[in-house]
């Protein structure tokens, strides 16, 4: 079962190497339905299995394996807190908007429990309690007052945070997180695709999308034209396609300028408001529930 995908670094991921993963055709015929996925990480095929609960009908390509690429090198803390700091967050953004952040990853907690529990998914997924530690056992006095700061922070936004002088394991001081979780995010992902297929939504391998046409929307892929009513791109890294490099370019650049305006929209609507600044990290390591 043991594979080198498109991350290969001469190793092989653990998560690859202890769980075997369904294999799907390459796309040989035209389609119709009403949403294309591209991109078959933990991403894609989770947008594939909520649009066909809700009733909507499915294609997702993959260029190359479902869940091998960053789904399949993950640390795979499955947690709430951020890679960048919560202070940082309510500085830049404001307390309630940091505070949904954290709220989204959350809910995004509970989602996934609620998919593994319905679709009877053996994936090891477990509750635990997530740790922020101190990058060394004896921090200096700066490092331990950004950790208490952010411990505070956490629980006057309501979240269930505490400072704590010696994390398991990693030793030293940092902040506790209650209810985080963790999984095997492949059997996870396996455990999505097969319900996608079961519930009559169509995966493909190594059928990268290439070109995208609008009136009517469609995909193509291995030459073979999806139409849809909607795209989703799930390609976690920014899409090149056939386009030279240089178009590449700029069009991502033009991307850039369009989520800079969001950003800044989203920043004014901040400061219009009564809220200050701010952002947070992600957990460093999860350890079972004592
Ligand atoms: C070392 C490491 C540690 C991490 N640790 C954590 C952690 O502890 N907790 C956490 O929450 N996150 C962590 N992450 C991040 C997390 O793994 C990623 O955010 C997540 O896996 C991204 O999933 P995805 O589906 O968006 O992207 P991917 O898993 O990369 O999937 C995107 C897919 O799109 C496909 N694709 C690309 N172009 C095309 C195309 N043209 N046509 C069709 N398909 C295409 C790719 O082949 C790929 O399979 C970590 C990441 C790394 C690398």
């Amino acid at each position: 079962m043991a594979k080198h995908s498109s991350l290969d670094v001469g190793t092989i991921p653990y998560w690859t190497d202890s769980a075997s993963f369904p294999s799907f055709p390459k796309i040989d015929r035209d389609l119709d339905v009403d949403v294309v996925i591209v991109g078959g990480g933990i991403t894609g095929l989770t947008t594939a299995y909520l649009l066909q609960m809700a009733g909507k009908s499915v294609a997702l390509v993959e260029r190359s394996t479902c869940g091998d690429v960053d789904t399949g090198h993950t640390t795979a803390h499955v947690t709430m807190v951020t890679d960048t700091r919560l202070s940082e967050l309510v500085r830049r953004f404001g307390r309630s908007h940091a505070q949904a952040v954290w709220d989204a990853g959350l809910a995004a907690l509970g989602q996934i429990d609620g998919i593994v529990a319905e679709q009877k998914i053996d994936c090891a997924f477990e509750w635990v309690d997530g740790y922020l530690h101190a990058s060394e056992a004896a921090p200096d006095a700066n490092e331990i007052a950004s950790l208490k700061e952010d411990a505070d922070l956490a629980h006057e936004l309501g979240f269930d945070a505490l400072f704590v002088a010696d994390v398991p394991f990693a030793g030293g001081p940092g902040i506790r997180f209650s209810d985080q979780a963790r999984f095997h995010p492949r059997k996870y992902v396996a455990g999505l695709a097969a319900a996608v297929r079961a519930q009559g939504g169509q995966i493909f391998e190594h059928s990268g999308a290439e070109q995208f046409y609008e009136d009517p929307l469609r995909v193509e892929a291995n030459a073979r034209r999806l139409r849809c009513r909607d795209v989703v791109v799930a390609t976690h890294n920014p899409l090149a396609g056939v386009a030279s490099a240089m178009s590449a370019t700029i069009f991502q650049t033009k991307l850039a300028e369009a989520l800079a305006e969001v950003v800044s929209r989203t920043d004014s609507a901040c400061r219009a408001g009564s809220d200050p600044a701010t952002s947070a990290p992600r957990a460093a390591s999860a350890q079972g529930r004592r």
